[in-house]
């Protein structure tokens, strides 16, 4: 344990050990330490906060003329590349996702700093012309402190999207990520110090949720919150939110369809199925988590699909070749087998997994496709956040929205088919913030990016995800 790297928190620009507990962050595919964190207590959030306020006012940031602050948000993206290749291994060894898969997302985080320099640089507010004896113009300003704070599934793809919108708009941002991955919100915090951002405007204080998480939300000088994580913290963050009369934007879970019609083209349907469900371990809101299959294509589909899935590689994360990497924790493991023996209570047959592979360390759990359960069974209805599939057949397109909409999520879902208009009719008609058409997971920064129903409040992303970051004033000018 001595020879671990202690880990520093950002507390309003000053790097130091927090005060609070002792956190070992452990590589899930390994089980081995990679680093001791001393977490930030509830003095640290506090002189954090304080510092971040003088910060907001006195640095100029939220002044300097919007191309000025863009491109130190372009530098940002900029380190985030150039470090890309490190950033993706420590991300792999600090949640276990396959390293093809956090390559990606730290491609995703630099995009997004480059998007929100764009955004800045291109956002117009509204004059209205002389209306007879005055003339009047809305402006939109910085909100002051804000907050962001994160899951731990793919840390640097969220962190970026709560940090860069939040600076590029002029805020000064506390991230709080999950316990289980701090790495992540600290790297991206030293590469904005190392690019221009003025020093206490973006602080890290990793910590326990309930506790740091909670301390922060309730905080009265931070005026926004944006939450990715749980359904059940979105809504305890949404009560203290209602209370201070404070903006807040919530991400929170799903249990995605995923719809194969009788027409779908079969193998391009077997490959989208498998990557909506086990990429990332099935750990990801929109995992597409509940299978409806058209009746008459069902044995053959579902045939194709177990074999595929029975060829999918579980393994080290840091092998390119690894599709599938492990749980996050043993208790989240855990919590996933305790569904697959639910799920067999409720009367479902295991096809493939159900079981964990032969691999001596790490927290791995095999690919799982359970059948034979109805839509409004538990197993269908709780968010796993692991690899478990349940598949069930569907008899025609009214029965099919009717059980894809029976769900308190509606985060996303997809549809495998030829035919554009059912397609179109089929999107429509289901409940959720993204549908999918012949894809699955694809997700672009500049398109927006929330949930309906229990999956959320508010919109992430695209050229209007600044304003979350802003308040808006009008001004009235006599004439
Ligand atoms: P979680 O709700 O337990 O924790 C999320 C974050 O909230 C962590 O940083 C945690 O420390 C913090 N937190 C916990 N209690 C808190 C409190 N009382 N006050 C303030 N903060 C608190 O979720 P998790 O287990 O880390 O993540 C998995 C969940 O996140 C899943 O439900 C998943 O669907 C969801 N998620 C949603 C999206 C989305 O965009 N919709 C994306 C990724 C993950």
């Amino acid at each position: 344990m001595k020879q671990l790297q202690k880990l520093q928190i950002c507390v309003g620009g000053e790097w130091r050990l927090g005060r609070g507990d002792e956190f070992v962050d452990v590589d899930p595919a390994t089980e081995n330490p990679i680093a001791v964190l001393r977490a930030a207590d509830t003095a640290d959030v506090d002189e954090a906060v304080d510092r971040a306020s003088v910060a907001f006012r006195t640095s100029g940031w939220a002044q300097r003329l919007p191309h000025e602050r863009a491109s130190v948000l372009h530098r940002v993206a900029q380190l985030i590349r150039e470090n890309s290749e490190a950033l993706a291994l420590k991300q792999s060894l600090d949640n276990g996702k396959p390293i093809r898969e956090t390559r990606a997302l730290v491609g995703s985080a630099a995009g997004t700093f480059q998007f929100f320099a764009a955004a800045l640089e291109t956002f117009e507010d509204d004059i209205t012309p002389s209306r007879g004896a005055y003339l009047s113009m809305s402006v939109h300003e910085p909100l002051g402190v804000v907050a962001g704070i994160s899951p731990w599934n793919s840390p640097i793809a969220s962190e970026a999207q709560k940090l860069a919108p939040a600076l590029a708009a002029g805020n000064a941002v506390l991230l709080k990520p999950a316990e289980a991955t701090p790495l992540m919100a600290l790297e991206l915090a030293r590469l904005c110090e190392q690019a221009g951002v003025p020093r206490g405007l973006v602080s890290v204080l990793p910590g326990k949720g309930s506790v740091i998480g909670d301390v922060i939300t309730r905080h009265p000088l931070v005026r926004r919150v944006s939450f990715t994580g749980g359904t059940r913290t979105g809504r305890h963050i949404a009560g203290i939110a209602a209370a201070k009369m404070m903006p807040v934007s919530l991400e929170l879970g799903g249990k995605s369809p995923t719809i194969v019609l009788e027409d779908a083209d079969l193998a391009h349907a077997v490959n989208g199925v498998l990557f909506g469900i086990f990429s990332s371990s099935g750990q990801s809101c929109i995992a597409g988590s509940r299978l409806f299959v058209a009746r008459s294509i069902y044995p053959a589909f579902m045939d194709a699909l177990a074999a595929s899935a029975e060829r999918l590689r579980v393994g080290d994360p840091r092998s390119e070749a690894t599709q599938i990497g492990p749980l996050i924790t043993e208790t989240h493991r855990d919590s996933v087998e305790r569904y697959v023996s639910l799920g067999l209570s409720e009367g479902g047959r295991i096809r493939i997994g159900g079981s964990r592979p032969d691999i001596e360390h790490g927290f791995f759990y095999r690919p799982t496709i359970i059948e034979g359960l109805g839509n409004s069974c538990r197993t269908a209805q709780d968010e796993i956040f692991g690899p478990v599939l349940v598949a069930m057949p569907f008899d025609s397109e009214a029965d099919l929205v009717q059980q894809a909409n029976e769900s308190s999520y509606a985060l996303a879902a997809g549809i495998w088919t030829r035919d554009y208009k059912s397609a179109w009719r089929l999107g429509r008609a289901i409940q959720a913030g993204t549908v999918w058409i012949n894809t699955y997971k694809q997700l672009s920064i500049s398109t927006p990016f929330g949930g309906w129903k229990e999956s959320g409040l508010g919109r992430e992303k695209g050229r209007r995800g600044i304003v979350q970051y802003m308040d808006q004033k009008s001004l009235y000018w006599g004439l």
